[in-house]
This record gives structure tokens, C-alpha cells and sequence, in this order.
């Protein structure tokens, strides 16, 4: 009887799977955002005007948690090269690990299966397009470093014949328009459209291949961008373009909370969480509208060791971090050269800078940007009483969020590798 009634639901859940395997998938990676930084983002976003703090759409989108670490030769601490493999492939890898295993051999990837069953494919993201983690679902190489290599290897090589990406989105003209090499012109002659600025992706024509660059490398801070939306406008363009009868895979990343989270740097921290909350809320409604989607968010690992509350204070207060009229980096910047440190910072941080303050800007003797960055981050950490462990990457689980046509299979405490288990699961299962 006990294996019947095995066999039996297992052939009802295969059955129930086969219907509910959603035509479209997204997948999405805040780099670098672990637990902190959606509480940190709840208070930021609370509205002081009421006594309740008001639910995120994180918090209305968590379904369970997933495990970071690598596979054991690079220890327990990920970094976003490995993170992705293991989100992308469903295989652990050592750090630096570009869709293949510990062995250096190629992993297929799910975007790769997802091009292989007819659907089109994307990557939307704020740092260059063949940065860690974008690279890590579309490329193979043995080390994340290898940027044009990498940027080559979009066009050179062939899933079933076709470019892996129908879509590229985000940052990375010297990595695509080089002296030894033009890859936008070789896209362009292969019947891609061109963009490299935000405002023309509403102009460009619907369902044809897009490559979009819009930056150097990595995208200007969400801070210091003047779209102020601009992950959901790269989310919106991609998936205008990726829409058809067969569906699609598109992967989304936040890359950014990574950066901020490396600068240990608080106010372009909570922007960048900002800038993927809209992001994720446009989501809810697209999803709403189009239930054959699966839309499943996660983080590679947590960064900076981010504590809400620092110096035994039992406070954090977000108020300060509000009014920034450019990024700290930007601010940092433009303290180099400028005379009067004081009333600069002050203005564009939004707040009057206390003698103290304004003296930890004048005793930096340097015309480099870092140590500039660090003074203005230190100032909103006095202010906000935030704390840091470490410039790098923390090994705490991180959180999954999930909504759509399949997201009850990511609840619970899941290994990152099973999260692209599950993925290509769904995959399988509707064709
Ligand atoms: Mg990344
Ligand atoms: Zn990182």
C-alpha cells in the first residue's frame, strides 16, 4: 500500500508539475544582498508618519532561505563567480568559477537549456554585462577575470546554432568596443539592435534581439543616475523584447548592493535596495497579469557584514541616509579638488556637518577618490549608527523570494545548488 501510494503521488505530482510549469522564467540576484540589507531596506522605507513599520515587497515576497557556501576547495565563503554557478548550473564550484565545475569543465547553464527548448533569453543588470554573475548563466570560463574573453564568447559561441542571449542589458563599452575587437558592430551586422542610453529602449522595436550598453563597465550608482529607475527600466525593455509564444528566461540583477556593500557604504547600499524594490514590484503586478510566470529572487552571499545598529547605541536611525543628492563615491569625488569641504558635503549629503565632521574631511591628504568615499560613508554610519564586519563577503544564508506559476517549490531552507535544481525541473516539465 505505501508503495502504491508512493507511486501514486508521484505520478500525481508529476502530472500536477507538468501543468504548472510556468512558460516564462525570471530569475533574479541582489549581489551581495543578504538579510540586513532587506531589514535595513524596511526601516529606510518605513513611514515615519505611522506607528507600524510597513511590510516590504520583500517581505510579501519571502518564501525561504538558501545556503551560500562553495564548493569546499574555495572554503565556506562564496563569492559572486561561484554564487552564480551554483544558481545558474546547480553545481558547486570554486570562487572565480564561470559556469564550470572544479574540474574547469563547462556546466550547462539553465538559461542554456532554456534557449535550447525555443525560448529566448536575457540578462538585465547594472554592472557590465559580463561581469560575475550575468557572465555566469551565459559564458564558460575558468576565471571571472577573463572579461574579454568572456564579452568574446557572447558572440562566438553557439547554443543549437544561435546566440545564447537574445538580450543583453546593462554596462560595458570597453569591454564590447575594443581596439583588437568591435563586438557592437559584429552584433549589429548579425541583426541586433544598438541602444547606449536608458531613453532609447522605449524606441526600440519589439521582439528583435537587443544588445544595450550604457556605461564603461559597471552603470552609474543608482544615486547619481538621472533615470531614477533604472533597473526597472532595463526589466521593462527586456521583457518587452523577450515576450513571445515559446516564452522566456531572463535573469535580472541588482548588482550593485554588492558594490555599495564592498564600500561599506550605506546611503548607495540602501538606493540600490530601492532601485530592485521598484523593480520587484512592478514584477508582482507583471506576474499578476501574466500567472504562467515564475519570477524567483536570491542573493550569491551577503557583503560588508552589514549590522543594523552599531556602537552599542540600540538605534538605527535611516532618516539620514534620505536626502543624499549623489552617491557618496560622487560626493567623494568632488571633494578632491574643491576648497570648502564642508559646505559641499553638507549640501549634497542634506544635512549640516558638524565641526567634527567637516574636520575628518579636511585631514585627507590625498587627490585619490578612496579615501574621500570612506570619510563621507564613515559620516552617514556615525549618523545612522551602522556597522560593518569586513570589505568583503559574509557567509550567512541568504533569503529566496518567489511568486508565480511554480514558486511554492523554493520554500524552506534550500542549498543554492537546488535552487537551479528546481529550475531546471520546471524547465523540463513543460516540455
Ligand atoms: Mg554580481
Ligand atoms: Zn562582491
Amino acid at each position: 500500500m505505501k508503495q502504491f501510494t508512493t507511486l501514486l503521488l508521484a505520478v500525481l505530482s508529476h502530472s500536477v508539475l507538468a501543468t504548472n510549469a510556468p512558460k516564462n522564467i525570471i530569475m533574479m540576484v541582489g549581489d551581495g544582498m543578504g538579510p540586513a540589507y532587506t531589514t535595513a531596506y524596511r526601516m529606510y522605507a518605513d513611514d515615519p508618519s505611522t506607528p507600524e513599520v510597513e511590510q516590504t515587497v520583500f517581505d510579501r515576497l519571502l518564501v525561504g532561505m538558501a545556503s551560500t557556501h562553495p564548493d569546499i576547495v574555495s572554503g565556506f565563503v562564496t563569492d559572486s563567480a561561484a554564487g552564480a554557478t551554483a544558481l545558474s548550473t546547480g553545481v558547486k564550484s570554486y570562487n572565480g568559477a564561470i559556469g564550470v565545475d572544479t574540474n574547469k569543465k563547462p556546466v550547462q547553464t539553465v538559461l542554456e537549456l532554456a534557449k535550447i527548448q525555443g525560448r529566448k533569453t536575457g540578462v538585465a543588470v547594472t554592472s557590465q554585462i559580463n561581469h560575475a554573475t550575468p557572465a555566469s548563466f551565459g559564458s564558460h570560463n575558468e576565471s571571472r577575470q577573463n572579461y574579454d574573453q568572456i564579452a568574446d564568447s557572447y558572440f562566438d559561441d553557439k547554443t543549437n546554432g544561435q546566440f545564447v542571449l537574445d538580450v543583453m542589458l546593462g554596462g560595458g563599452w570597453k569591454y564590447f568596443i575594443r581596439e583588437d575587437r568591435n563586438l557592437v558592430e559584429q552584433f549589429k551586422e548579425a541583426g541586433y539592435q544598438y541602444v547606449d542610453k536608458l531613453s532609447q529602449l522605449s524606441t526600440v522595436s519589439t521582439g528583435t534581439p537587443l544588445l544595450g550598453l550604457f556605461a564603461d563597465s559597471g552603470m552609474p550608482w543608482a544615486l547619481d543616475s538621472s533615470n531614477q529607475r533604472r533597473l526597472p527600466t532595463l526589466t521593462k525593455a527586456a521583457i518587452r523584447q523577450l515576450e513571445n509564444d515559446q516564452g522566456y528566461f531572463l535573469l535580472i540583477e541588482a548588482s550593485q548592493v554588492d558594490w555599495a556593500g564592498h564600500s561599506n557604504d550605506i546611503g548607495s547600499a540602501m538606493a540600490e535596495m530601492h532601485d530592485l524594490a521598484l523593480t520587484l514590484e512592478w514584477l508582482e503586478q507583471y506576474i499578476n497579469e501574466n500567472p504562467d510566470t515564475l519570477m524567483v529572487l536570491t542573493a550569491d552571499h551577503s557583503t560588508g557584514g552589514l549590522t543594523i545598529g552599531a556602537k552599542g547605541n540600540y538605534s538605527w536611525k535611516p532618516q539620514w541616509l534620505k536626502n543624499l543628492k549623489a552617491s557618496p563615491a560622487e560626493i567623494g569625488k568632488q571633494l578632491i579638488t574643491v576648497k570648502n569641504k564642508g559646505a559641499l558635503a553638507s549640501n549634497l549629503l542634506g544635512f549640516e556637518l558638524t565641526q567634527e565632521e567637516i574636520a575628518s574631511l579636511n585631514v585627507i591628504e590625498s587627490d585619490e577618490l578612496k579615501p574621500y568615499h570612506k570619510a563621507i560613508s564613515k559620516i552617514l554610519d556615525g549618523r545612522s549608527d551602522t556597522g560593518w564586519t569586513t570589505s568583503g563577503h559574509t557567509g550567512v544564508d541568504v533569503q529566496i523570494f518567489a511568486k508565480g506559476m511554480g514558486s511554492e517549490r523554493f520554500t524552506g531552507h534550500l542549498d543554492n545548488t537546488e535552487i537551479a535544481q528546481t529550475v531546471f525541473e520546471l524547465l523540463r516539465d513543460k516540455k
